[in-house]
């Protein structure tokens, strides 16, 4: 914190914050639209949290309860090659070409490393560079959750194969404000494509929650993360001093405002934000939020307008040729203003009562 003060005074900035978004030009109110927007629907993560309470039947519900799995993973009963064609058939809203560069990509390219192997790292990722495919890599074991993986990894790998193809090399990386736009993207269109063939209420509810803990840990837990940055700026500028009892107390705080009365708020979680790495970088957590409220508005868009869905493959295919926010203008949404976070928690409401009618 008092390195990134002093940088933002060296160099003239009102605030930390500003001197943390200037170099892709991001507006603050970009920031400060989302804590805002965030906040006025808490209530929907309070109802959220009880309605996991009763689900998992339990007398009081910890932090730790969130972790749990409310319903066993379902085994997607889909080989790799099933896998792969349900990733293919679910892009088909985007458009022939899309898919059939995807398609192409995924069969006859070979861009997968599918398979665990002997010394291979866990995990999964979409990469490579200018002039070689998007490979991806990944541990297929059969799982929903790895199906949605090929899904996410997939949407990478066309963003980076659209804006190869599309600008010059300097152009050719897109900024991490928007990188995971193309992959929620596709995770969307693989949910949508497997809620409409869900066979019993189990999987579609299956489906809905791992819908609902997207948002949950992606837009809410994270502005939670935000809001705790930008304070602890402030107290920096202010020259108040950091102590653990300030820290824990504050941190205390935000936990009980976002997650409500209900949850049961251990000693032990006073000191969580000491193990999440991204304290340590400078005001990036807000992203993951802004970048999933993105693409969900983009989805909703894309599904209901061919215009939209142009805009959007426009995009993919510019690169980082402009500033991110730009960019995302020119997709069809401006995340200066708090319509994309506000629609993002609209979802949320529509997926908490879809939830209820599952059970
Ligand atoms: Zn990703």
């Amino acid at each position: 914190m008092q390195s990134h003060l002093f940088v933002a005074r060296a160099r003239k900035f009102k605030s930390c914050l500003e001197a943390a978004l200037f170099p892709h030009q991001i507006d603050r109110a970009v920031y400060e639209n989302l804590i805002a927007s965030v906040r006025k629907r808490l209530p929907l993560m309070h109802e959220y949290i009880a309605l996991r309470k009763k689900m998992l039947n339990l007398p009081e519900i910890h932090m730790y309860d969130l972790y749990v799995p409310l319903m066993d993973e379902a085994q997607s009963n889909m080989d790799y090659n099933e896998a792969r064609q349900a990733v293919i058939a679910s892009v088909a809203p985007m458009g022939p070409k899309y898919q059939a560069e995807l398609k192409k990509g995924l069969l006859d390219d070979r861009w997968v490393d599918a398979f665990e192997n002997v010394r291979k790292r866990s995990g999964a990722y979409s990469s490579g560079c200018y002039d070689s495919m998007p490979y991806i890599l990944m541990n297929y074991h059969g799982t929903l959750n790895d199906v949605l993986t090929l899904a996410h990894e997939a949407g990478h790998s066309m963003h980076s194969l659209l804006s190869r193809q599309n600008q010059p090399y300097i152009y050719s990386q897109y900024p991490i404000f928007v990188a995971e736009v193309a992959s929620t993207f596709n995770e969307q269109l693989l949910l949508n494509h497997l809620k409409s063939k869900a066979k019993s209420d189990r999987d579609q509810a299956f489906l809905v929650n791992y819908q609902i803990e997207g948002i949950r840990g992606t837009i809410l837990r994270q502005t939670l993360f935000a809001e705790f940055e930008l304070q602890l700026h402030k107290w920096a500028e202010e020259g108040v001093p950091f102590t653990p009892a300030l820290l824990k107390k504050y941190y205390t705080q935000l936990n009980r405002d976002y997650y409500g009365p209900d949850i049961v708020l251990d000693p032990e979680l006073e000191i969580e934000w000491a193990r999440i790495p991204h304290f340590y970088y400078n005001f990036y957590v807000y992203q993951y939020a802004t970048g999933l409220s993105a693409a969900l508005a983009l989805f909703q868009k894309a599904m209901v307008d061919e215009k939209a869905k142009e805009n959007y493959i426009g995009f993919l295919s510019s690169g980082g040729s402009k500033y991110p926010i730009d960019l995302l203008v020119g997709a069809g949404v401006d995340m200066r203003k708090p319509d994309a976070v506000n629609a993002a928690l609209d979802y949320f409401e529509k997926l908490l009562q879809e939830l209820k009618e599952c059970l």
